[in-house]
């Protein structure tokens, strides 16, 4: 039989596993706080019965991710991780510094298959879904290797989380939960590229996290150009949906627009993005668009996103640019990608 991964339960889950096993229930929070201050084998957890450690260890898992990498930037302290999980497929992760404090970018799938053309993680498809276990671990082993504690957390490193939405809302539950990480839900960040049946169902199951939502247009013409998902949904029915999302959870979206030159970035295209977001509580982040190998675009230049932007904001639409961390590590947004050798062409 195969081993249970314990990062891939929330406690609730593992009371009652614990107690299948015929363990009493409140084990399962001694061994889940042990596993989140870190202990990787059940030897260390000496408030277990000997007896009950090594059944443990014949039949459960701790660790779920192995590092194979790590990339420091020198420009910002950037770390780029690669992870291995469970099958041999390999994910990136990045930890970030903020003023406001240690960030997270995870990853929620091996691959994507949403195909986006500007984008590397999907270049290769879709490999599989992470475990939430994979995707907690991602943030623990990065916290444990730079020795530094991560408060926030960001999901939007390889994947379109929507498309793994069971694993990403355990994982969620698992990183807020106190006897664990303890992470504030509004400190959690989930982007997707608008997959409009899960913006709802987030909404519901987890009104407090933050939501993003990758635009990259002003029109369906574009938007379709640029990203597959817009032929399955309009921008008027993504732009409904936001606003009963803001209607139900009363937060604010984050609007993401990826600026490329020639594509996206005119003058008109902003107004245009202004008009249509008129009303809305939203806030645009403009990325300057981060090159990736094998598409074509380029990213617009510093002077056309400011204008851009002071066009937003003559419509009183909040907005900022944002400051790319790790471009020199090629951790920056979009710039993520499933496999080692891939990169190492790169260099
Ligand atoms: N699949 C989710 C999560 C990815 S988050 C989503 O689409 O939102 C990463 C963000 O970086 C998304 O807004 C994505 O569109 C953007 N991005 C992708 N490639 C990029 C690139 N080359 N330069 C800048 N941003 C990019």
């Amino acid at each position: 039989m195969e081993k249970q991964q314990l990062k891939d339960l929330t406690l609730e889950e593992m009371q009652k596993w614990v107690e299948s096993l015929g363990e009493k229930k409140f084990r399962a929070q001694q061994i889940f706080r042990r596993i989140y201050e870190g202990a990787i084998s059940f030897e260390e957890m000496t408030e277990l019965p000997k007896e009950l450690r090594s059944r443990l260890d014949g039949c459960a898992e701790i660790g779920s991710v192995r590092q194979i990498r790590r990339q420091i930037s020198e420009k910002d302290g950037t770390r780029k991780y690669l992870f291995q999980v469970r099958g041999g497929a390999a994910v990136e992760s990045v930890f970030m510094k903020y003023r406001y404090g240690n960030t997270a970018c995870l990853s929620s799938q091996a691959g994507c298959r949403m195909g986006c053309a500007f984008c590397a993680s999907g270049a290769d498809g879709l490999q599989r879904n992470l475990t939430a276990g994979e995707i907690v671990d991602q943030m623990i082993s990065m916290s444990r290797d730079a020795q530094e504690r991560i408060g926030h957390i960001v999901v939007m490193g390889t994947g379109e989380p929507f498309d793994n939405y069971d694993e990403l809302i355990r994982a969620i539950r698992i990183l807020h939960d106190q006897n664990g990480p303890d992470i504030s839900l509004r400190n959690i960040t989930v982007s997707t590229c608008g997959l409009l049946p899960k913006i709802l169902s987030f909404a519901r199951d987890m009104p407090q996290v933050s939501l993003a939502v990758s635009l990259h247009a002003a029109d369906d013409e574009k938007r379709r150009i640029l990203m597959p998902v817009a032929s399955s949904y309009s921008m008027a029915e993504l732009l409904n949906v936001c606003r009963q999302y803001t209607e139900m959870t009363r937060r604010r979206i984050t609007f993401e627009y990826a600026l490329i030159d020639g594509v996206n970035d005119a003058e008109e295209d902003a107004r245009k993005l202004s008009v249509r977001l008129k009303g809305m509580l939203c806030h645009v982040n403009l990325i300057p668009l981060n090159r990736v190998r094998e598409s074509g675009f380029a990213g617009t230049t510093r002077k056309k996103a400011e204008k851009f932007a002071e066009i937003l904001q003559k419509y009183r639409i909040p907005v900022t640019i944002r400051r790319e961390l790790g471009s020199d590590i090629s951790a920056a947004c979009g710039q993520l990608r499933l496999q080692e050798k891939e990169e190492s062409k790169d260099r």
